[in-house]
């Protein structure tokens, strides 16, 4: 028999750090765009796999001395290869019990984006359906969302990145997660290079009795800060366009806007396209890369709840 703990051993053992299993019932309250029944209708578990961010992947960019790695293995082919390959043994894995078990690739949850393209009928949804990692990820009991919206388990902080796995069997979930990660010290506001995240509006979700609450984020400072158009967290700009200068405080571009600016840019600023020529030899130009490599929301807080021993702390203190 398929079980809970027959998947999450096995997920384990295929390099997956972190697993976690919803009952389908923690998504009622979810649109049905964003609902995993809009993608597989016989849905009855979602499953969450986490892979940790190495946190001496951060450490070039903190040091300002190396930017690729937290680019390269953060963010692309270096955890993600990881993740996915845990990802598809675990969904074969499944399968070999006769349940079927659906993937949801990342690149459709950017629900900033809006849908990528109109639907193909009047009766469907427009493709891609964005299920929320993060909102998954508390369903499934791996932790909760931080204030930065950056989601957070007891094991890494704000360090992973997740896979979802959606099936028809049904498997006993894991408990929502109860504890407290997020102190609200507020670091993740003071330090965002972008000052995009809000002091004072939050968003709140509740699944199961358990109140979810993160701040308001300004998603278009956040993308130019990322990938490198904001002089306070990118050296780059001003050798390589001096005459560029965004007072990032006062743009008001939309997540979408700014990742379109942020690819036509990218060719012009040449270490802005140069820190993603790791992932892939077709992408080998004017591909923006994490040039921010989250100062604010990843960092400051990783840093902090080190320091107040929330997460495991290491030898070397991350900001000394
Ligand atoms: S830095 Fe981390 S712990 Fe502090 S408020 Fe932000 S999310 Fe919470």
């Amino acid at each position: 028999m398929l079980t809970n703990e027959k998947i999450k051993d096995f997920a384990k053992k295929s390099g997956a750090d972190l697993v976690g299993i919803a009952n389908i019932e923690r998504f009622d309250k979810a649109p049905p765009e964003l609902h995993p029944r809009t993608i597989f209708p016989e849905t009855r578990s979602v499953i969450v796999l986490g892979c940790r961010i190495l946190r001496g992947s951060f450490r070039g960019v903190k040091e300002w001395t190396e930017w690729s790695s937290y680019w390269i293995f953060g963010y692309g082919a270096g955890i993600y290869g990881v993740l996915d390959e845990a990802t598809d043994m675990t969904r074969k894995f499944i399968e070999s019990y006769g349940y079927e078990a659906v993937d949801v690739p990342g690149i459709a949850t950017l629900p900033e984006a809006g849908p990528l393209r109109p639907p193909v009928s009047p009766d469907r949804y427009p493709p891609n359906i964005s299920i929320s990692f993060r909102l998954a990820a508390a369903a499934a009991g791996l932790g909760e969302l931080g204030y930065s919206k950056v989601f957070l388990t007891p094991e890494f902080g704000p360090r992973q990145r997740f896979a979802i796995i959606l099936t028809d069997a049904r498997l006993e979930p894991d408990p929502i997660f109860r504890g407290e990660l997020c102190t609200r010290c507020m670091r993740c506001v003071r330090e965002c290079p972008a000052g995009a995240i809000s002091k004072d509006k939050t968003i709140s979700v509740e699944i199961e009795g358990r109140i979810f609450e993160w701040a308001d984020l300004d998603y278009g400072k956040c993308k130019l800060t990322h990938w490198g158009f904001n002089r306070n967290a990118s050296p780059f700009v001003k050798k390589d366009l001096p005459g560029l200068n965004l007072d990032i405080s006062k743009q008001n571009m939309s997540w979408k806007e700014a990742y379109d600016f942020g690819w036509t840019l990218a060719n012009r600023v040449k270490y802005i396209s140069l820190v993603s020529k790791g992932i892939s030899e077709i992408e080998q130009s004017g591909r923006p890369g994490s040039i921010c490599g989250a100062r604010g929301c990843i960092q400051a807080c990783f840093d902090q709840l080190e320091k107040t021993g929330v997460i495991p702390k290491f030898y070397t203190p991350f900001i000394v």
